[in-house]
């Protein structure tokens, strides 16, 4: 696939980048093993915390320009894009801050003598990584490994190439040794090599099932360890005691976020029956009157979605919803004219034989289910192949905490969107794949966690 810069706002062309060659990234793995060999890797941590602290600085210091290229590039709102920018920022830090003490051996008390456990990096690490948060992505990985002493080498998706390439630049800039991130821009053919590489001791995985799949595949056949972090087909359940205010406007919030694309946000709204028609009719309200428009203008509410292509699978899986028995409650298609537009929609009446229940709607695609009791929310949380995460909201903490409990997701917020921060682990359950990043869990997750014993005198 051509790595290309197009604007989704406007589908103008506004740059292609060349691909590297099998050489390259036969340069790139000798380089990064050897950093990987070298003392810089398996010698003190501070130098490589060092690099987090000025690359957290550098990436302060050009937060609007790193924003306008997100925005240009894959058209996410230029306020999401700034959080973005200071999310990565704060990771770095985090990492830079408490990787000393995540890896500190740890003392295991044993009757067979003194044991403890170190923890000690495992070799180079691929990056396979998604358009939509296109800096956080790289970070969640790039902080915790260059911390643990692990060089990656790096595919980002082939529509955002020049947040691939000002990430890397940043990080070399911040005084990172040649190898300790290498983006590339290669084909799945290309990517499949790398992680059969005996060079190669694992691969972090950001995207869509097929992808995932692909690489966990080529990953179990050459025994590397892999992380999978796939989509999601999150609940955002509206108990009959919620604030109903602040449950729709958080609600169209985490809908349209990113244009509707990001892995972690509402998707099923599931609401008591007492409440649903209020609620129902709040929120309707609510995405019929939203801002769309370009994602550079602050009072933009509703951007572009990243691609010609994605509008066209969203409108065919949109069909395909209808086709089955789904009612369009609002909305329903592309929005005519220049760029990626489309309407924030709105689907009742889903049942479980129409392919609609099952499936992962990137963009601003809403349904809407309505059940009698928080057993049968539960009930039809759970009844997903996805468990990436969801939402309960309710004034009472206690039922909500219960039903959060009892969720198969990776994560449950109460009373509150998905949100994320450096110190919170993140991942699925099911096909929302396994392994977690950011947090100590995160860290831990490409290290060698290696037991020493003592033998008692
Ligand atoms: P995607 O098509 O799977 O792309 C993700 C990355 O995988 C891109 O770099 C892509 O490269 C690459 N890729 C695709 N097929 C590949 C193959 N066969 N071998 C090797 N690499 C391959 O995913 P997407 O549609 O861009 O991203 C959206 C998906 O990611 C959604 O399902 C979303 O929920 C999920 N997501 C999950 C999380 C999470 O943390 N759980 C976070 C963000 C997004 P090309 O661009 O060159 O195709």
């Amino acid at each position: 696939m051509a790595y290309q810069t197009i604007n989704p706002t406007t589908n103008e062309l506004l740059k292609t980048y060349a691909n590297h060659t099998d050489a390259d990234i036969e340069a790139a793995l000798d380089t990064a093993h050897k950093l990987y060999k070298s003392q810089w890797s398996k010698g003190p941590i501070q130098p490589r915390l060092q690099v987090l602290e000025r690359l957290a600085d550098l990436i302060d210091a050009r937060k609007e320009e790193l924003a306008r290229i997100a925005t240009v590039e894959m058209g996410k709102l230029i306020s999401d894009a700034r959080d973005e920018v200071w999310i990565i920022a704060e990771i770095a830090r985090y990492y830079a801050r408490n990787a000393e003490k995540f890896l500190a051996p740890s003392k295991i008390d044993s009757q067979l003598g003194e044991a403890w456990v170190e923890n000690h990096p495992i070799g180079v690490l691929l990056a396979v990584e998604p358009w939509n948060f296109p800096y956080y992505q790289l970070m969640r990985v790039f902080a915790p490994a260059i911390a643990a002493g692990n060089p990656v080498v790096a595919k980002h998706a082939s529509i955002v190439p020049h947040c691939a390439s000002v990430f890397e630049e940043l990080v070399n800039e911040a005084g990172a040794p040649k190898g300790a991130w290498k983006n590339l821009f290669i084909t799945s053919t290309q990517v499949a090599n790398i992680i059969a590489d005996e060079r190669v001791q694992g691969a972090a995985m950001t995207g869509s099932e097929g992808a995932g799949s692909a690489i966990a595949a080529q990953a179990g056949k050459y025994l590397k360890k892999s992380t999978l972090e796939m989509g999601g087909n999150d609940v955002f359940v509206v108990l009959d005691d919620a604030d109903l205010e602040k449950a729709v406007e958080i609600g169209v919030f985490s809908r349209l976020h990113i244009s509707g694309q990001e892995c972690i946000c509402a998707k099923r709204f599931v609401l008591h029956e007492n409440i649903a028609d209020e609620f129902l009719a709040r929120f309707t309200t609510a995405m019929a009157t939203v801002t769309i428009g370009d994602p550079l203008d602050e009072s933009t509410k509703l951007g572009p979605l990243s691609s010609a292509e994605a509008v066209k699978g969203l409108s065919k899986q949109v069909e395909r919803a209808l086709q089955n028995g789904a009612t369009l409650h609002l909305g329903g298609k592309a929005i005519a004219g220049k760029g990626n537009f489309f309407e924030p929609t709105i689907l009742t009446d889903v049942t479980r034989d129409n392919p609609a229940y099952f499936e992962e709607f990137f963009g601003p695609v809403a349904q809407i289910y309505v059940v009698k009791s928080d057993d049968e929310a539960v009930e039809l949380a759970n009844d997903s192949r996805y468990g990436l995460a969801g939402a309960v909201f309710s004034q009472n903490i206690e039922r909500a905490k219960s039903l959060a409990s009892r969720i198969e997701t990776g994560a449950v917020w109460i009373n509150t969107f998905a949100s994320t921060a450096p110190e919170l682990p993140f991942g699925g359950v099911k096909r929302s794949g396994y392994g977690r990043e950011l947090s100590e869990l995160g860290i831990k997750e490409f290290v060698n966690q290696k037991l020493v014993l003592v033998a008692k005198s």
